[in-house]
């Protein structure tokens, strides 16, 4: 994975290095562990099973390694988690969407500087929002894969990376669930902006073609932004159709 390298340095100092928040620069990071989430923490109390000497003595060692990425009070700037929404992806069959954050500021400015400008200065920032992300009930390693919202070729040249396949690589990270490529973007749709919701799914409906059979049948798909989840939307039918029943996929994540 030679493309993370530069992301990962400048990751590596900003979480182990760097104490300062990476939001306001002021005050000390404080380990995501530590922060409360928007939805309701899970009581842990009483499950004493873990707590072995090693155990203890890892969990220590991480804490001092981990120093997190934002202060208490940036992270409670950005820790609610919208409401997740559902798509229908085929008949009897729908997508849920949850996403990281709000699509506001500072998120807003931070993903769209880390997208067009390549701004590595933003990208603890929108980690630390992936982080956020509660991994679907009953999902890990054996059962269920991540899929990347594909780019096209000509998008990736013009860019010179892929904002989503490094954001993507994070989450499969954070959720010990790997990433699967098995799903290509054909089109060439520059903007879907300015365009109603129909007419975007009909230009989305044949954006996408499999390359493979999926190896599992639980997709988590994911993408940088979902304000619509068009596109989440026409990727989950295309690789609906690679299922004949309507089991497929469940939840689906946007950072
Ligand atoms: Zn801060």
């Amino acid at each position: 994975m030679r493309r993370l390298a530069p992301y990962q340095t400048g990751l590596w100092l900003a979480e182990y290095v760097d104490i300062h928040c990476q939001l306001c620069r002021i005050y000390r990071s404080t380990p995501q562990s530590q922060l409360s989430s928007g939805k309701p923490s899970l009581n842990t109390t009483g499950s004493s099973s873990d707590h072995s000497l090693s155990s203890r003595l890892y969990h220590q060692f991480h804490h001092h390694l981990n120093k997190g990425l934002l202060c208490a009070y940036c992270h409670h700037s950005v820790a609610w988690l919208p409401e997740p929404f559902d798509v229908d992806i085929a008949v009897g069959s729908s997508l849920t969407i949850q996403a990281a954050t709000y699509y506001d500021y500072p998120m807003r400015e931070a993903i769209r500087a880390f997208k067009h400008h390549e701004d590595m200065t933003k990208f603890p920032l929108l980690l630390h929002a992936i982080r956020q992300l509660p991994r679907p009930h009953g999902c890990h390693h054996d059962n269920s894969v991540i899929v990347a919202m594909p780019t096209t070729n000509q998008r990736l040249i013009k860019r010179g990376f892929d904002p989503v396949g490094i954001l993507s690589a994070q989450l499969s990270k954070h959720w010990r669930i790997p990433l699967w490529h098995g799903v290509q973007r054909i089109d060439d749709t520059v903007s879907q902006q300015g365009l109603t919701r129909a007419e975007r799914l009909s230009n989305l409906d044949n954006a996408f073609a499999l390359t493979k059979t999926p190896p599992v049948r639980r997709l988590l798909l994911f993408d940088d932004v979902a304000t619509t989840g068009a596109s989440l939307q026409a990727l989950g039918r295309t690789l609906s159709r690679a299922f004949t029943d309507t089991t497929l996929n469940s939840p689906l994540v946007v950072a």
